[in-house]
């Protein structure tokens, strides 16, 4: 099975390279071992340039209709080296943060306004993500830390895109292990603030209310994580921060994140790559993920330091993923692997 599926993908690719650009695109192995990241100090930004820039994606077929190929296995991550752009990296991650929120209310992430999104262009870009709950729902402190804002920001206030944007909320200043900068969580759009500024707090504290006080759509926590300011330039994804929620074998979830970028190593918005989740090799789809690169705008948002990503997937059970997208109208895939509690770093460069 997984020789034929192999042989069948490679027979695909073959009769698709050359059609794609004419040249003679390397084919990433597929075969070849997923691996341990090394490459934690800079990213992979870093080190490329035009000219050393790896095979891109693999292109599949011009027809995205075609039936999906098998996952081709993947060996378990233990070579000494790895290249995102080729094949993908397991990672330890930071989750540093616990939920704002507590059971029985809902600790998900709302999967519809992910970080860095537009709602395909109809809502501004993003930063940072949803709890949907009802007005009354208690807001817990996500790490031990010092209340620096408490009140509302209807005058205005630097760390606000416009006045009234966040209504009540609540800024905590956190200092983290291993981290080398302040980290600020926000808690914005509350319904009661329970927090003093000044003080101390430690985490799962109650701080105040779910609410939909300022620029809200219905009652939600707006939750972010900002890195070394309080500044709404400052922000980073939250999904990377966050303790993976556990699963229905009480195993954590993993993550997927990564870069989607142009031929000249830029990050490209991007609003149609699709993730698909297969819990094994041969296992059908049991379930799909749309997935779109944070959007350009004037108040830029950033990767974090170490993975410069643009793009990011939380709470994903472990097993193997098909991200996939279409370029020049031609279909590309990858498969990569998610591991309990892990982040899977991958790397896309179009053409
Ligand atoms: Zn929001």
């Amino acid at each position: 099975m997984k020789i034929s599926a192999l042989v069948t993908l490679s027979l695909l690719l073959a009769s698709c390279t050359l059609r794609m650009d004419g040249a003679s695109t390397p084919r990433p192995d597929l075969t070849a071992t997923s691996s341990r990241c090394p490459c934690g100090r800079t990213g992979p930004e870093a080190t490329l340039t035009a000219s050393q820039r790896p095979a891109t994606e693999v292109p599949v077929s011009a027809s995205p209709s075609l039936p999906v190929t098998p996952a081709p296995a993947l060996p378990s991550p233990t070579a000494p080296a790895c290249d995102p752009t080729i094949t993908y990296c397991i990672e330890s991650g930071h989750f540093l943060l616990e939920r704002p929120i507590a059971l029985p209310a809902t600790m998900t992430i709302d999967p519809s306004y992910p970080y860095g999104s537009t709602q395909n262009g109809t809502r501004q870009s993003h930063h940072g993500v949803e709890f949907y709950n009802a007005s009354g729902t208690p807001v817990l402190a996500a790490a031990d830390g010092v209340v620096i804002v408490a009140g509302d920001d209807k005058e205005g206030a630097t760390f606000s895109p416009w006045p009234n944007f966040y209504g009540n909320l609540i800024v905590l200043e956190h200092r983290l292990p291993g981290i080398n900068q302040p980290v600020y969580t926000l808690y914005g759009h509350l319904s009661k603030i329970e927090a003093q500024s000044g003080l101390n707090v430690r985490a799962g504290e109650k701080i105040g209310e779910v609410g939909a006080s300022g620029a809200a759509i219905g009652s939600h926590l707006h939750f972010e994580v900002r890195l070394g300011e309080n500044n709404y330039d400052s922000t980073r994804n939250p999904v990377l921060w966050l303790k993976p929620l556990r699963g229905e074998d009480s195993n954590p979830y993993g993550l997927i994140a990564g870069r989607f970028m142009d031929a000249q190593v830029n990050p490209l918005h991007y609003s149609n790559l699709n993730v698909q989740y297969f819990p094994d090799v041969s296992a059908p789809q049991a379930a799909a993920y749309p997935l779109e690169t944070y959007a350009p705008e004037n108040h830029p948002l950033r990767g974090d330091d170490r993975w410069r990503e643009n793009f990011a997937l939380g709470d994903l059970p472990a097993g193997h993923y098909r991200i996939s997208y279409i370029w020049g109208g031609v279909l590309y895939e990858r498969w990569v692997e998610v591991q309990p509690g892990k982040l899977t770093i991958v790397t896309f460069i179009v053409k």
